[in-house]
């Protein structure tokens, strides 16, 4: 009677987590290439938001545009990957970047171990954030506070810990807004 207990709740679990990620478009899905580096290993304590700060039209081939921002990470920045851990695009697909357990990189002067990295793709200065994009950031960061445990006054932009604009007016604008504090409320209070 235990076994079978143990055993129901193993599944319980493995299918909880498989569940979990049913929104994932996995590396392997849109055709990474692995890169195993020890000493970027890190532990998740805060999720910080991005965009992607360069104009991205909604039509555009996201599988691809990872696929060469993959290879200019690693050959122009030498870059051990994409710096972002999760890119959500235009349609609010959500993208597997960077193993979560390697931390990001980034081009300006904070220290991106310990962070969760989420990309926005768009220009938020210029372009609208919509409503698909919404939708997914929340999944995402729901996903992760509950994952790694992160408190919802660790849930930050960029700009929050570097000199930049980034995640950019229009996005920065919605995470004032009363809906997504009341999202960070609810991750508080479940
Ligand atoms: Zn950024």
């Amino acid at each position: 009677m235990k076994i079978t207990f143990t055993l129901f709740f193993t599944l319980l679990t493995s299918l909880n987590s498989t569940m979990a990620q049913e929104w994932l478009i996995n590396r392997a899905e849109w055709g990474s290439t692995d890169s195993l580096v020890e000493s970027y290993k890190h532990t998740i304590s805060y999720i910080t938001i991005h965009h992607g700060g360069e104009i991205y039209e909604d039509e555009k081939d996201t599988y691809e545009y990872l696929k060469n921002l993959q290879t200019w990470s690693r050959n122009d920045r030498k870059w051990i990957d994409v710096p972002y851990h999760y890119i959500i695009d235009r349609k609010g697909k959500i993208f597997e970047g960077r193993p979560l357990e390697y931390k990001g990189d980034t081009n300006t002067t904070y220290d991106p171990s310990g962070h969760a990295l989420i990309v926005v793709l768009g220009n938020f200065e210029e372009q609208e954030l919509l409503q698909d994009q919404i939708t997914s950031l929340k999944v995402v960061t729901d996903f992760l506070a509950k994952e790694k445990s992160v408190t919802s006054d660790k849930i930050k932009t960029h700009k929050d810990y570097a000199e930049t604009l980034c995640p950019g007016k229009k996005l920065t604008e919605y995470l004032n807004t009363n809906e997504w504090q009341s999202f960070l409320n609810g991750l508080e209070n479940e």
